[in-house]
């Protein structure tokens, strides 16, 4: 079995998603900040962004929906959970076999040397080059290696459950079309909804809960 998961799931978290009404920081959208072109122009401006959002996140906690795919993994004997989700509320509460698609919000990558580090941001790189978060932004390539594994996954399982996601955002979105049987778990429907073998519609950290019990 195989998920993936989206910002909706962290969403009862408190963690604010891109595409919903609390979306916006300031008076931007995530569109105008999460793009190559915007750290270009302003990167303190996207730097600021990014260390807002870290510490909501590290200020969260898992929610009822994390948790109950860390039982769904206890209890299935090949377990993918692929997110596209950069922080890491799927690892605090307990998921194990875990594919990030677009990076860590709290890794940080140098511009001139490629070197990554994790935690507080120091304001240059060891070499003196400039550090850009270590996320993958619209418009740029996904690292192959996770996209290959994420495909593999979702091709040898019987089932791909897509939780809180958009599906706007390719190639992950993409995803989807390579499983056997889909099921979403979403408040909404989404440009995939059509493609669904079946619709769990609800917040996920009632949804997955109640498909446990
Ligand atoms: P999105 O913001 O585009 O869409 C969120 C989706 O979640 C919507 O379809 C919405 O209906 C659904 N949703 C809202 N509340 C929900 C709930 N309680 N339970 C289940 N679903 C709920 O998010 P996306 O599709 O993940 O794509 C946007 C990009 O945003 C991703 O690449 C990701 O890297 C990034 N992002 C990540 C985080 C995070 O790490 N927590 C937060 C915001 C955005
Ligand atoms: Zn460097």
């Amino acid at each position: 079995m195989a998920v993936l998961t989206g910002a909706g799931v962290s969403a009862e978290s408190g963690i604010p998603t891109f595409r919903d009404n609390n979306g916006l920081w300031r008076q931007f959208r995530a569109e105008q900040l999460a793009t190559p072109e915007a750290f270009a122009n302003d990167p303190e401006l996207v730097w600021e962004w990014y260390d807002w959002r870290r510490e909501i996140i590290a200020a969260a906690q898992p929610n009822a929906g994390h948790l109950a795919l860390v039982e769904i993994e206890r209890r299935v004997p090949h377990f993918t959970l692929i997110t596209q989700n950069v922080d890491d509320l799927h690892e605090r509460a307990g998921s194990r076999n875990v594919i990030h698609l677009h990076g860590s919000i709290f890794v940080q990558r140098c511009l001139r040397c490629s070197r990554e580090s994790s935690g507080p941001r120091p304001p240059k790189c060891v070499c003196g080059g400039m550090l850009r978060p270590g996320v993958v932004w619209f418009g740029e390539a996904l690292p192959p290696e996770p996209r290959f594994a994420a495909e593999d996954a979702v091709r040898e399982s019987d089932l791909l459950l897509v939780i809180g996601t958009s599906g706007v955002v390719y190639p992950a979105a993409g995803l989807v079309y390579m499983a056997k049987r889909v099921v979403e778990i979403n408040p909404s429907s989404t440009p995939l909804s059509s493609r669904m073998d079946e619709r769990l519609e609800g917040p996920s950290g009632e949804i997955l809960p109640r498909l446990i019990a």
